[in-house]
């Protein structure tokens, strides 16, 4: 296979993924085919899917949002994977990040702490049996497979109820984790599956405590940073190597430079790519996936659409392929893209949508900006009688012209992405952006004399 976008011959990373996060702005049906034309032309020949919310639940139904992804929409898709040669690796998660089940009324008894919403309880009656449950209806669709993503991350409350910190204190925190997955993990192996999860929770383990989970799954080291190595240091993976741990490396498209932010920060993605694709490269990982988040969590507002972040999902492919950066990286997305438009695949949109994106963030930064100005005024902070109105007027009319202006970009936002995500999320990605922002100005208009 060659053309003109890539040099070598052979990749220098044999797994080449992206991750599609569908618990925010999912692409609409007919796009999410689309993408893996686009990747397929990128070279990624993986990709970790987070259905989430999205998927056609059978068991439980009540864990699908209003748009969820129909069963034929979801085979489809991992039809036209397989012929694309792009293999699907499923997530589901495992122990924290359960927003999405543990908020229901129903499941509201397995959590770890009684109002947080993202741990299960992995000693309560049945808690298990949920995972088991959505990995064994996920793998109704998806047949074959040679990895599963279990999650696994960020279980902060981990250990925090009476049960749980008296199994810790007789066996240690390490084999309440395990006790909690080695069960699926085993479900996994019986089916020929190799799990994976994600690294932190095991950063601090000590080796023997790592050799006992090598056995049983991959890891997924993942740090977004433009040094990936300030958060998961190399140390800590030549721990895991030395325990006998096989582990892949997780970098960031998009959703990695801020919850609320709406386009990736370009120069640190590419970094955080090279970093991890160079490293990789020389340990020998399993794959590089590139992630892209659409929110940190189920209960956060959605981050950077997809859309606008086009040209760095591009670039992580030829980043993961040829081993370096292109010379001119904008270039060379421009006329990937462009070639990519011509085969039929929709990227025209691209530039506007970053644009637009662009003025949306800095005109909602404007507004918080502007506001701290009009209310540090000497009249307004503690000295009533150093006021001069015609400046107080200037300040507040600015604040309602950068309001306005944000008001304007999320139309804008609101067109660009139209058709390619479902019109309920578009309406609601513009106005996780607009409300914070009229909730400030309404406040200081209300409350201020000028
Ligand atoms: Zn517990």
């Amino acid at each position: 296979m060659k053309d003109k976008f890539f040099s070598r011959g052979r990749a220098v990373i044999p797994i080449r993924g992206i991750h599609f996060d569908l618990k925010g702005l999912p692409p609409a049906p007919s796009r999410l085919l689309e993408f893996l034309d686009l990747l397929c032309q990128a070279r990624i020949n993986c990709v970790l899917v987070e259905w989430e919310d999205t998927y056609p639940w059978q068991k439980y139904p009540e864990l699908r949002n209003q748009t969820a992804y129909s069963m034929s929409t979801v085979k489809k898709f991992l039809k036209k994977a397989e012929c694309l040669g792009i293999e699907v690796i499923p997530l589901v998660q495992s122990f924290g990040h359960l927003e999405n089940v543990l908020s229901k009324k129903r499941f509201k008894k397995f959590r770890e702490i009684p109002d947080n919403v993202s741990d299960i309880c992995p000693l309560a009656d049945g808690a298990r049996q949920i995972v088991m449950d959505m990995v064994e209806d996920v793998l109704l669709t998806h047949t074959g497979i040679r990895y599963f993503h279990l999650g696994g991350d960020e279980v902060w409350t981990l250990g925090s109820c009476e049960k749980c910190k008296s199994f810790i204190e007789k066996n240690g925190k390490s084999a309440l984790y395990l006790y909690h997955l080695e069960p699926i993990f085993e479900f996994l192996h019986a089916r020929n599956i190799r799990p994976i999860i994600w690294d932190d929770m095991m950063r601090k383990w000590n080796i023997s405590e790592l050799k006992r989970i090598a056995k049983h799954t991959d890891l997924m080291c993942w740090s977004y940073a433009k040094d990936p190595f300030i958060y998961v240091s190399k140390q800590t993976m030549d721990k895991f190597l030395k325990a006998g741990c096989k582990i892949w490396a997780a970098s960031a498209f998009k959703g990695g430079d801020g919850p609320y932010v709406d386009i990736p920060d370009k120069n640190v993605r590419l970094a955080n790519m090279l970093e991890w694709v160079k490293y990789a490269g020389k340990m020998k990982m399993e794959g590089v996936i590139a992630t892209g988040w659409s929110r940190y969590n189920t209960f956060c507002s959605p981050c950077e659409s997809i859309e606008t972040s086009l040209d760095t999902l591009a670039l992580s492919g030829k980043i993961a392929w040829d081993g370096k950066l292109p010379v001119d990286p904008s270039e060379w997305a421009k006329d990937f893209l462009e070639y990519s438009q011509k085969k039929g695949i929709r990227t025209s949109h691209f530039h506007n949508c970053r644009a637009v994106s662009e003025q949306l963030q800095n005109w909602r930064d404007s507004v918080f900006a502007q506001a701290r100005t009009y209310l540090q005024q000497a009249h307004l902070a503690g000295e009533p009688d150093r006021i001069n109105p015609f400046r107080a007027k200037e300040e507040k009319n600015a604040l309602i012209e950068a309001f306005r202006k944000v008001k304007q970009y999320a139309r804008d936002w609101e067109k660009v992405h139209k058709g390619f995500v479902p019109a309920i999320w578009i309406k609601k990605y513009t106005l996780s952006r607009i409300e914070p922002v009229k909730k400030i100005v309404n406040l200081i208009l209300k409350n201020t004399l000028f």
